[in-house]
């Protein structure tokens, strides 16, 4: 069968430099697509190294979507095992790297081994070369970036110096943010990667089909109130959640104490009123989330307001937004670093496989509570998005202080969000469309039939790859927790999870996934 997306895999080892384009094997294209199931297969052979060994890659892939006409498709997506969860590990940015990635006629870039000196990664219309980048070195993200030609990702000092926490900063300010990839690439040597090629878009296999898709996801983006409606993201910005998620108990205060503060003063009506932000966001995105101020600076959004806000207890905008231009410019997650900051050290923080809790307290969502503890990439409420279902109601409304039949309904999301990874789409799309029509536009893109039940098998298999990665790096079913204070102190008026009630569903989640076969 034809490949999902033709393309080819660049093989970079900085140890001796060689750099090598292979076909990807069709056929592993079109069991994973791309993005996260991509990397995913492509970094199974490498499970049980070391984070930091020379021979560990780091895995950047595109999915099928990309350099099609969909808003929010073109997200590029970063694996790798996580120095700081020891687990395999994905995250995603916006932006144009996407799409130049696909203008380089490469779908995936592997990167293994260590250069002698600090290097670059450059890829041009000739081809792909390594750069010194000694003077690029000790430089902060922003200089770095602004140093360089094309569309770049680059490391900060914090990257630099291998701290758990470095992040990837990239040129349209969207940054690799989670998981310490950062700090991998310094392992590395590797300062940065530029693209040089401009983007690209891809053939549709299926046009007639194609518009009729697009035109059925776009009358339901704009149906959409939390993207597209006067409260919904477009309008606010993802700090629209604060006042939503106050108001239902699961914004946090101090490191996940009841939350005392004054969110008035850094909420969206805030932000609005003291830098009149416009809407900014990736690549070729109608919602447009993010915030820019007027000089151009991006304003932090819900994760690091309440981050510094809630976590942290800092009342001051002014000083919340100092903080996190200061972390994207050393290269720091705020995240992870607010976290820490808030528990006064990286052991007393609240953590699941080592990951920092992001901010939302999960006694306001037994979902929530039950994700954190399986996602495969440690404390975070990505893998399987309850936030939809428990607060915001879509695809169905779920009932967020009852555990009853949450295994079923966590692992069914997990499935459903990796098979969205697997696309490279932004996840807020999925509070708009369902898996049915992004099959059917990935059938018209490619001329390969497409159903929901397959994106979820893709998205299955992928979690599933993930979990036995992890199995091979030495995790087992007791890493699947929740730190012991959820289960024994009440916060914002919420009572302590039930203890026996969230491992009864733990374990019928377990039973779930073993009965399932990759
Ligand atoms: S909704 Fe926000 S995060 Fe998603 S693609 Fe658009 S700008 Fe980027």
């Amino acid at each position: 069968m034809a490949p999902v997306s033709a393309g080819y895999l660049l093989r970079v080892d900085l140890t001796t430099g060689s750099c090598v384009r292979e076909p990807v094997d069709p056929q592993l294209q079109q069991q994973h697509l791309g993005g996260r199931g991509l990397g995913t297969a492509l970094l199974q052979e490498y499970a049980g190294l070391d984070p930091f060994s020379p021979e560990m890659p780091l895995v950047l892939t595109i999915g099928p979507l990309c350099g099609t006409s969909l808003p929010m498709s073109s997200r590029c997506v970063l694996t790798g095992r996580s120095p700081l969860t020891n687990t395999i590990f994905s995250s995603s940015s916006g932006g144009p790297l996407g799409p130049c990635l696909l203008g380089a006629g490469l779908v995936a870039l592997l990167v293994q081994g260590r250069a002698a000196s600090p290097c670059l990664l450059e890829i041009n219309s000739n081809g792909e070369r390594l750069l010194p980048a000694d003077q690029l070195w000790g430089q902060g993200c922003q200089a770095s970036l602004a140093g360089l030609d094309g569309v770049a990702a680059v490391i900060g000092p914090a990257g630099e110096q291998m701290q758990q926490y470095g992040l990837i900063e990239t040129s349209n300010g969207e940054p690799f943010s989670r998981g310490g990839f950062g700090a991998v690439m310094g392992s590395k040597r590797l300062k940065g990667i530029v693209l040089k090629t401009g983007p690209a878009t891809v053939a549709i296999a299926d046009q007639a089909g194609f518009d009729k898709a697009l035109e059925d996801l776009m009358r339901l983006f704009r149906a959409s109130p939390f993207l597209l409606g006067p409260l919904g993201i477009r309008e606010h910005g993802t700090v629209a959640l604060v006042d939503l998620l106050k108001q239902r108990g699961m914004l946090p205060g101090r490191n996940f104490y009841s939350f005392e503060g004054d969110e008035t003063r850094w909420n969206a009506y805030a932000l609005q009123q003291q830098y009149h932000p416009e809407p900014g966001g990736c690549h070729d995105c109608l919602v447009a989330c993010k915030r820019v101020a007027s000089d151009g600076t991006e304003l932090p959004d819900y994760d690091q307001l309440a981050a510094f806000g809630g976590l942290c207890g800092i009342d001051s905008l002014e000083q919340i937004v100092e903080l996190c231009e200061q972390c994207h410019d050393q290269g720091v997650d705020p995240i992870s670093y607010a976290t820490e900051m808030a528990a006064g050290s990286r052991e007393a923080s609240l953590t699941v496989k080592g990951l920092e809790l992001p901010p939302y307290d999960p006694r306001a969502s037994t979902g929530l509570a039950l994700a954190y503890a399986t996602s495969p990439h440690g404390g975070s409420h990505l893998s399987a998005w309850p936030i939809a279902s428990e607060i915001l109601r879509k695809p169905v409304p779920t009932d967020r202080f009852s555990f009853d039949g949450k295994a079923r309904v966590i692992a069914m999301f997990e499935d459903a969000n990796a098979a969205v990874d697997c696309l490279s789409l932004c996840r807020f799309a999925s509070a708009a469309v369902e898996l049915e029509e992004l099959a059917a536009l990935l059938a018209a893109v490619t001329g390969q039939s497409y159903f929901t039940a397959d994106l979820l098998r893709i998205g299955r298999c992928t979690v599933q790859q993930e979990r036995l990665f992890n199995q091979q790096c030495g995790f087992t079913a007791a890493d699947d927790s929740l730190p012991q204070r959820f289960f024994t102190e009440s916060a914002n008026g919420l009572a302590p999870l039930d203890q026996q009630r969230f491992e009864q569903e733990l374990a019928a989640y377990g039973r779930i996934r073993a009965a399932q076969c990759l």
